[in-house]
């Protein structure tokens, strides 16, 4: 699944391809996704320059004058841009085509992704995600204050869209693992200083994935969240009684809210 590096480094990529380029027309090789795409968006945007493209979460969010193209790659979508003449490939759904003779392509074979139009930029999918990880918002004390009193696990926690946005499960596993946090610990009772530790290693974490990922718009298709892209060392997510590199305990599996947690008893508290 592309997780928000992936997005983050699709943004980049897009960006010196697509910003003020004119859009030609817009095409909808099907009329869904996730949820149905608009139909008027060939009408709304023919003629009109792409002002910017910025990252909210795992949504792209293209700015136009006249109003947003929101797109989100779903569980397997990926977008690349092409000389218009490219033949199409299979799942390729939607496609804007520009006057420098440039298409862009959002290929999703499971369709969970999802095109849309908003007027002002804002968005009902927007108005609920939490701080973005990178930003200056995102640290201990956002994270002390928000789960105080919060009996829920700190892996969920910080999985929680509401809270942060894009922490995946890699992320979290590998960044508790690296704070040293029991993963099965209750939000609500984790320090201050561990909070710092973690939002920390949620950064360099998500930093160094991106950094990693380069500007290349190839390839983010992940099936199935496997840790391809994800060119770091894994510590613990996906090593299952492999021998911790810190203790030489074994490395456990659990799972939490329907999902695999990896991590090490003994190094973790
Ligand atoms: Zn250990």
């Amino acid at each position: 699944m592309p997780e928000l590096p992936e997005v983050e480094t699709t943004k980049r990529g897009l960006e010196p391809l697509i910003v003020n380029q004119t859009v030609e027309r817009v095409l909808l090789h099907r009329d869904n996704l996730r949820w149905d795409i608009p139909k008027h968006l060939n009408t709304t945007f023919a003629n009109q320059k792409v002002k910017s493209i910025k990252r909210r979460g795992k949504y792209l969010l293209v700015e136009f004058d006249v109003g947003t193209l929101i797109m989100h790659l779903g569980m397997s979508g990926s977008i690349k841009v092409v000389d218009k003449n490219t033949p199409l490939i299979k799942h390729d759904h939607f496609e804007v085509i520009f006057t420098n003779g440039k298409s862009m392509r959002l290929n999703d074979p499971r369709r969970f992704g999802a095109v849309l139009f908003s007027k002002d930029g804002s968005h009902k999918l927007l108005d609920s995600l939490g701080v973005e990880p990178l930003e200056g918002l995102f640290d201990d004390t956002y994270l002390y204050t928000r789960s105080r009193k919060k009996m829920q696990n700190i892996k969920a926690f910080i999985m929680d869209s509401k809270v942060v946005v894009g922490v995946g499960n890699i992320y979290a596993c590998e960044s508790l693992f690296k704070s040293g946090i029991d993963p099965q610990r209750k939000a609500g009772e984790v320090s201050k200083q561990k909070y710092k530790l973690l939002s920390e290693n949620i950064k360099s974490i998500l930093k160094k994935s991106i950094e990693s990922g380069g500007t290349t718009l190839q390839d983010f298709s992940q099936v199935d969240g496997s840790p391809g892209y994800f060119a770091q060392t894994l510590l613990v997510y996906g090593r299952e009684g492999d021998s911790c590199d810190t203790c030489n305990g074994k490395i456990e599996r659990i799972t939490q809210n329907q999902r695999s947690t990896f991590y090490c008893k003994q190094c973790q508290t």
